[in-house]
């Protein structure tokens, strides 16, 4: 798709990835790019507006953001998701996740920003990582998903764009390391992506509850995993079984999978319907007395 702007009225875009939730459409420049589109662009302490974009935003953070983030504060998901987390909704679904609290100063600041910069910079979310480009998707009348193209956010107090340093698309999401952040969240994002083009579909209970804490909360689903039930249900194997144990991140993998699996029926998971259903229902009750503790500690704060 070459670049052409924005224009038609027919067309229906929607700001596909994790920058929607920091930024207006109407500071998004009307053009469509491609991976290859260049612009100008450089960020860099000692620019006039530097941090000025870390205050007064909203950043949704993705399951990979928050297993950076919690490893990076040396802290449990529990943990982390009391002391910097908000609940948040996906704009355009009835999914909720959680967000970056922000504090409770004048301009609500990051909590990692100081005067030098970004104090969690190389483990900084997603949504960090993506401004000032963005992805969109053009949806068809038939509220299915199309052409994915690439948008640039241009907002006043933002100088970056006058400098002179020139990149393609591509190589500003290789810098800023967006890939491996793309490739962790990719069964998740293809989740929220099919939810937001189905709009208004209606998720059961169940299904919310679930998705919240797999998107949240690793510490839980590691809980419900390594049960004989779990094993018995999604029939894991012990090699596998072996791999989850040992690294995390293979763990936040299979998480996002079987979310997806169990969301939309979409994967290659071989299961034992009742025993899986009975390891749901424990998933289900462990997340309702998690959220009921946030709950509490967000109405003590
Ligand atoms: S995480 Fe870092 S880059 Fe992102 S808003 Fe906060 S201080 Fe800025
Ligand atoms: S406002 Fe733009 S140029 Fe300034 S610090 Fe933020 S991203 Fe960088």
């Amino acid at each position: 798709m070459g670049e052409k702007k924005l224009k038609d009225k027919a067309a229906v875009y929607e700001i596909k990835d994790a920058l929607e939730g920091r930024i207006n459409k109407s500071v998004v420049v009307p053009e469509f790019l491609t991976a290859a589109s260049r612009f100008r662009f450089k960020c860099y302490p000692g620019i006039g507006c530097f941090t000025k974009c870390c205050s007064g935003i909203r950043i949704i953070l993705s399951p990979y953001d928050i297993f950076r983030l919690k490893n990076r504060l040396g802290k449990t998901y529990l943990e982390f998701l009391t002391e910097h987390t908000v609940p948040m909704m996906i704009e355009g679904s009835s999914l909720e996740v959680v967000g970056l609290r922000m504090k409770d100063d004048a301009i609500r600041s990051c909590p990692f920003v100081t005067p030098e910069g970004c104090t969690v910079y190389t483990d900084r979310p997603l949504t960090c990582r993506y401004y000032p480009i963005g992805m969109g998707m053009m949806k068809k009348d038939t509220g299915k998903s199309g052409e994915d193209f690439f948008i640039k956010v241009k907002e006043d107090h933002c100088l970056g764009h006058n400098e002179d340093k020139e990149w393609t698309i591509r190589e500003w999401r290789q810098d800023q390391e967006s890939d491996i952040y793309d490739e962790m969240n990719n069964d998740w994002m293809a989740i929220v992506l099919k939810a937001k083009t189905l709009g208004k579909v209606e998720f059961s209970k169940r299904s919310l509850e679930l998705f919240y804490i797999v998107s949240t909360n690793l510490d839980l689903f590691k809980d419900m995993v390594f049960t004989p039930k779990f094993i018995a249900a999604y029939q894991i194997d012990s090699e596998t079984l072996k791999k989850l144990a040992e690294d995390e991140l293979e763990l936040l993998k299979f998480s996002l999978k079987w979310l997806r699996f169990v969301t939309f029926g979409e994967g290659d998971f071989k299961v034992d319907q009742d025993v899986r259903q009975k390891a749901k229902e424990k998933l289900i009750a462990q997340a309702e007395e998690e959220r009921r503790k946030l709950r509490e500690q967000a109405m003590d704060d």
